[in-house]
């Protein structure tokens, strides 16, 4: 009796697993929205390349297809592949959305640079920036390429676009948000999404020769959109992910795409431009200003010392501002950013 007992075991462990959903989700060459019913939540592989062995290369997207007419809402995050908190929104806000409560329909695309994600790093694999790679070109080099096939499959769909970033390694970030504040959607927006800090900016326009963000390509379509600076890269933030799904349920309501009041948030600070503060010198960074924080002008920043401990410079603020994101890195060459300082009044120059 003991033998058919073993094999029936022997059978069983190696009987198929159930296979993951991913396995299950259609791969496409376009978002295919006329095909989404309203009132479903769909997911598909978009393809954006291929391998060495002519695999697909794809991205993840989530379609929640509302039951009421209304705007497409773009959300996409990890065009650099080490800013994850906003994959983890992405996940969050489709969980939370009811599509029969839904106007319109939101277009998610939660991990934009697979091949940097999987790589743990900013770049693209071919070792560019593929936010400054957009519009992109059909018959451009690997980045150009991979930004043309998103640029022409999901800007298209698009009534509104909001972009998921995070710091980039060696800094860390506030909440901050940044659009035109000329445009009075995209202002209502800023000022309700409960960023800490919101930074007035038009995008620098795309068609340089090496290209432009993802923001700037939609702007050139006359798509308004608004990048989230979601905290610190290559981890899950539970805060900043609860306040970014949060700030995108805020922006939906703006929209009209879903209903209810405005939730109250605190206001932020609102910055008309920034700027970075580097070193001039090489040495050990220490950075003394918190983030978030308020500076005078002439408060000290930060110190750099030499490796006995010996301080070589120390710096200070050049004008009054608000620290929108700093340094974490210690180890600094000549040209190290030292911190990202937010400019809230017209008249206030150096
Ligand atoms: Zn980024």
């Amino acid at each position: 009796m003991k033998t058919p007992f073993l094999l029936l075991l022997a059978c069983l462990s190696l009987a198929p697993v159930a296979r993951p959903q991913s396995e299950a989700t259609p791969l496409v060459d376009s978002v295919p929205m006329a095909h989404a019913l309203p009132g479903t939540i769909s997911h598909y592989w978009l393809r954006i390349g291929q391998d060495t062995q002519g695999r697909p290369e794809s991205v993840p997207v989530i379609l929640v297809r509302g039951v009421k007419p209304g705007p497409v809402l773009g959300v996409v995050a990890a065009t650099h592949g080490n800013e994850l908190n906003g994959i983890r929104v992405i996940q969050e806000l489709a969980a939370t959305l009811d599509p029969k409560n839904l106007s319109g329909t939101v277009l998610a695309v939660p991990g934009m640079n697979p091949g940097g994600i999987a790589r743990h790093q900013r770049e693209h694999p071919d070792g560019t920036d593929l936010n400054r790679a957009f519009p992109g070109k059909g018959n451009g080099n690997r980045s150009q390429q991979t930004a043309y096939t998103l640029t022409t499959a999901l800007l298209p769909h698009l009534d509104y676009l909001a972009d998921l970033h995070t710091a980039s390694f060696g800094r860390e970030n506030t909440l901050y948000l940044r659009a035109d504040l000329a445009h009075d959607t995209l202002a209502r927006v800023a000022v309700s999404f409960g960023a800490d800090i919101v930074l007035n900016s038009k995008e620098a326009s795309a068609g340089t020769q090496t290209g432009g963000t993802f923001r700037a390509a939609a702007a050139a379509r006359g798509i308004p959109g608004f990048t989230v600076e979601l905290g610190d890269p290559q981890v899950f933030q539970p805060d900043m992910i609860r306040r970014g799904a949060a700030g995108l349920l805020q922006a939906m309501r703006i929209l009209d795409m879903l209903p209810g009041v405005l939730e109250e948030a605190p206001q932020p600070i609102v910055c008309i431009r920034s700027y970075w503060i580097y070193t001039d010198q090489g040495g050990m960074l220490e950075v003394l200003a918190p983030l978030g924080e308020r500076l005078t002008q002439g408060e000290p920043i930060a110190v750099l010392r030499d490796p006995f401990g010996r301080e070589i410079r120390r710096y200070t603020a050049p004008q009054a501002g608000v620290v929108i994101g700093r340094s974490t890195n210690p180890a600094a060459e000549n040209g190290a950013r030292i911190l990202h300082l937010g400019i809230e009044a017209p008249g206030d120059q150096p």
